[in-house]
């Protein structure tokens, strides 16, 4: 018997009304070709590896052929960009629908790169391939840092050029996300929909996302709490791997707490709270150290949209969604601080510990320390000649905290262990991102992206083969910078 590739739709977002999405038509590309293909996300969606290596799974991926159940749909959403609110959609993506694991979760299967849809305004509803393959490489070492997040299924090339500032080879990529309800759809709904359009959207997340409300508390605060909960835990594991998202807007936030929209994000070197990669953040809005706030200002916008389902009573709505807004904060912090604890190897707390972790994080900034090498450095007593370790001012922290690790029960040998659980060895370092991509886009050579892959594939592994890849870019004057929108 023919092996089939495994989709298995059942979708659910297209029984919403109309108003959430635009039935689309596919916009078949020349001569595509399989670049990448993600076998671990292959087999969790229950999907055939050998048959997705097929022409006829190649024109799926390349939004050439509907897949068997798919239903290929743009949504709509609206969101605040650098703060201004627009009506958005995807311009250049589509959902075919949601494929059903063996294990019974729902995923999103959608491409991204497809062409044009109804809400694509000026652009070509393309992609390019560098980007994608950036989508794919950080989306896998995010999900391998623990980092709740969309991941990659495949890139493939389209055959056809598209036209930037330069020309550049065009290319999809399918993304896999447990959603792509964002804030900014029930922004969308809350300005163009109805009452009722509006709550079905809620009713929605919380049956898909959040069903174990026990029924004995308002709904719709408790989808504002959970999601507040969510996103203060995701945003911390940003901060704790010094992960910048770079367009943080309110459309690229997701209700179920996954990090989506890989654009202009990268992973910081030294660490500077001002930090900011992307071309276009010139007021340091999505910076590095904004991040936690910006969170906030996004989750203040969904607690507005849903306002008019909190309460029929306007003045108490606000208040209870003040109230439920100003966990956020606390949720942060204690998440981020349990993270920073870990991190130092720390199990219990102490009053004190804030402090213990915000000197060392001056220290890392006075003397431009590389974040991630050195927690690296302090799990395994590696204290080299630098300015950062050699200065009184660290000899100072560091009896503090071996006096603060000495006041716990745990032994040395734990700590360590707990040290090396939450200080990756690996992060997808700038310079190593670019030198795969050139090598893939410029010429062809897929082996540094491979090899990079496998490395990033086990933050935690501490191997000597990894050593080579935790190394620091060459000094230069010219900033980091990353585009979106290619
Ligand atoms: P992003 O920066 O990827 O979050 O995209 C912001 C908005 O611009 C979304 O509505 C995208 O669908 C849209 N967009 C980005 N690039 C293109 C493009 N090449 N063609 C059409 N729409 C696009
Ligand atoms: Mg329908
Ligand atoms: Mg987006």
């Amino acid at each position: 018997m023919k092996k089939t590739i495994g989709w298995h739709f059942d979708n659910s977002y297209v029984q919403l009304p109309s108003i959430f999405y635009s039935d689309i038509s596919l916009n078949p590309v020349r001569s595509p070709k399989l670049i990448l293909l993600n076998e671990s996300v292959a087999a969790s969606l229950g999907l055939d590896i050998q048959t997705l290596k097929s022409e006829e799974a190649l024109a799926v991926l390349a939004g050439n052929t509907i897949p068997e159940g798919g239903e290929p749909i743009a949504q709509a959403y609206a969101g605040h960009q650098f703060g201004h609110f627009n009506m958005l959609g995807d311009g250049r993506a589509l959902l075919y629908g949601e494929q059903i694991t063996p294990q019974n979760e729902r995923y999103d299967i959608a491409l991204k790169g497809s062409g044009r849809t109804p809400y694509s305004r000026g652009g070509d509803g393309r992609a390019a391939l560098g980007p994608m393959l950036r989508e794919y490489i950080i989306s896998e070492a995010m999900f391998a840092l623990g980092i709740p997040t969309s991941r990659s299924l495949a890139v493939v090339t389209t055959g056809e050029m598209i036209i930037r500032e330069t020309e550049l080879p065009g290319a999809i990529v399918t993304r896999v996300a447990s959603s792509h309800l964002r804030v900014g759809t029930f922004q969308y709904a809350a300005q163009w929909g109805t009452d009722e359009e509006l709550q079905l959207l809620a009713d929605y997340a919380l049956e898909r996302h959040y069903p174990a409300n026990s029924g004995d508390q308002n709904r719709y605060l408790y989808l504002l709490q959970e999601v507040i909960k969510k996103q203060a835990t995701l945003i911390a594991k940003w901060q704790l791997v010094g992960f910048i998202h770079g367009v943080m807007n309110t459309d690229n936030m997701t209700i179920s707490g996954e990090t989506i929209d890989y654009g202009p994000c990268a992973f910081m070197d030294v660490y500077d709270p001002a930090t900011v990669f992307s071309s276009i953040d010139r007021q340091g809005r999505y910076a590095y150290g904004n991040q936690p706030n910006i969170g906030g200002w996004n989750l203040t916008r969904l607690a507005e949209s849903l306002l008019p389902l909190i309460d029929d009573d306007q003045e108490k709505a606000i208040q209870l969604a003040q109230e439920t807004l100003q966990q956020y904060p606390k949720l942060f912090v204690e998440n981020w601080l349990e993270g920073m604890r870990a991190k130092l190897g720390i199990f219990n707390e102490e009053q004190e510990d804030i402090k213990l972790v915000e000197e060392l994080l001056q220290l890392m900034q006075q003397y431009q320390a590389d974040y991630t090498n050195t927690f690296i450095a302090l799990t395994f007593e590696q204290l080299e000649d630098s300015p950062l370790f050699n200065a009184s001012a660290f000899k100072d922290w560091h009896h503090k905290w071996q006096a603060r690790l000495a006041r716990q029960q745990q032994t040395k040998d734990m700590s360590q262990q707990l040290m090396r659980q939450h200080n990756p060895a690996i992060i997808p370092r700038n310079h190593r991102v670019e030198e795969a991509l050139e090598a893939a886009v410029e010429r062809g050579d897929y082996s540094v992206m491979n090899n990079l892959l496998k490395v990033l594939a086990q933050p935690y592994a501490h191997t000597k083969e990894q050593q080579a890849y935790a190394s620091l870019p060459e000094p230069t004057n010219q900033p980091y910078r990353t585009f979106c929108g290619t």
